[in-house]
């Protein structure tokens, strides 16, 4: 791969390609480092913006009409071409993409061809609003450079150790089988790399290590991790499922689906709108930013106050839920947006918790710092992890463990 270039192909460029962006990262997997980081968004608008910050030069940005992901990819690629770092450079191995479903079939990180992206396809009914736009990235690159390793990494693909009495919704057997009904969960990059993590943290063998990882963005979900594998998640057919999200409900009666339906004479289209843009934090007070909501609530603003309770209590449900599933627990983890950054969030969710094993280190856990870290008490059965994840890296070293093999 590296051809007459002594220098060896251990750069991979990670792909990220939402409905009207792509978020990318190159990375050298020689020590891990971030080479450039960038972002394409409006695509398809008048407005489309690039932005793009190489590791050792100044950010760029490129105000210009992209009007689909393949105008948008070359203007990535042009950009890492004027940096030396283009996609017919020698020192890049694969490209990495993350692809938000991979069903029950993709169960690991996966080189692609048409017969995988045949299946990706398919899998478009059970993730239209994901998987179409990770098709159009993989398509773009490939054509940009065919020669070049294309690897998909999958959200999914870190739950499919899920025993089936987890992943299975307890409904006839035959139509759900028939129409691909089950819990897939999501976010698994970021489980993965978390409880590993956090394992590495307690100095301790992933594979020997139980961990319950709270992923607290924007979206959330959290897991119930085993020895390094899923046992359970909440997120389920769809990342609607489980906690209170920023615009999302979490668990709900699906009852309220019909009842909307039939009393308030709502369209199907409606209600999926309803639960997943009007709903959760956005839905509950107005604001989806967990710092504006704790500052609302710190000034007595009773709807941002309920909004917060509401999101804690859904929370504690979870880790008294895992804590059951698991048995045995070793540590909680914290990661994403609100996770790693709210101390608030943290607190309300462990407190009272002595009965799990759980405590908390106030001082520790109100310190801002951006590395891994404890911030539960010594004696404390169950230790708590506050764990910034890391999923582009993540896909970028499975994607290169696999090319490399
Ligand atoms: P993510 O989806 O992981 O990027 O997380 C985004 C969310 O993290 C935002 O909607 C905020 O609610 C939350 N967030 C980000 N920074 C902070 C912070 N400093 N304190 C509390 N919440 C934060």
């Amino acid at each position: 791969m590296s051809g007459r270039n002594t220098s060896p192909a251990n750069r991979v460029l990670v792909l990220n390609s939402g409905s009207s962006s792509v978020k990318y990262q190159l990375l050298d997997m020689a020590d891990r480092s971030r080479l450039a980081v960038g972002l394409v968004e409006r695509i398809g608008e008048e407005s489309s913006r690039l932005v793009h910050t190489p590791a050792d030069g100044e950010r760029r940005e490129r105000r210009a009409p992209m009007g689909d992901h393949g105008a948008a990819l070359t203007a990535v690629a042009a950009e890492l071409a004027a940096d030396g770092m283009g996609l017919d450079s020698p020192r890049l191995a694969a490209i990495g993409h993350r692809v938000v479903h991979g069903g029950k079939r993709f169960t690991a990180p996966t080189v692609i061809d048409e017969e995988v992206l045949a299946e990706i396809e398919r899998l478009v009914p059970v993730a239209p609003l994901h998987n179409p736009a990770n098709l159009t990235g993989i398509r773009t690159a490939r054509a940009l450079n065919p020669e070049l390793p294309q690897v998909a990494v999958f959200d999914t693909a870190f739950h499919t150790t899920m025993p089936e009495h987890a992943s299975r919704y307890a409904i006839d057997v035959e139509t759900a089988d028939a129409h691909r009904v089950r819990r897939y969960g999501f976010h698994g990059t970021s489980h993965a790399y978390v409880s590993r993590e956090t394992a590495r943290l307690l100095g301790r063998d992933p594979a020997e290590t139980n961990v319950i990882v709270l992923h607290l963005g924007n979206g959330a979900s959290a897991s119930a991790v085993r020895g390094g594998e899923c046992a359970d998640t909440s997120m389920g057919l769809t990342p609607l499922e489980g906690l209170v999200m920023g615009t999302r409900s979490g668990d709900i009666d699906p009852a309220v689906v019909f009842h909307l339906s039939r009393v308030a004479g709502m369209s199907t289209d409606e209600v999926d709108e309803l639960l997943n843009k009007r709903s959760g934090l956005v839905g509950l007070c107005g604001d989806n930013d967990m710092r504006e909501i704790v500052r609302r609530r710190d000034e007595g603003d009773a709807r941002a106050k309920l909004a917060f309770d509401i999101y804690v209590h859904r929370l504690r449900k979870y880790i008294g839920a895992y804590t059951a599933v698991l048995g045995r627990v070793d540590a909680v983890a914290f990661t994403a947006g609100v996770g790693e950054n709210s101390a608030p969030v943290r607190q309300a969710a462990i407190e009272g918790l002595e009965g799990l094993g759980l405590g908390l280190d106030t001082e520790l856990n109100s310190e801002r710092c951006d590395r891994a870290r404890l911030v539960s008490p010594q004696y404390a059965r169950v230790a708590v992890a506050v764990v910034p994840t890391d999923e582009e890296l993540e896909i970028a070293a499975q994607t290169y463990a696999l090319v490399r093999s």
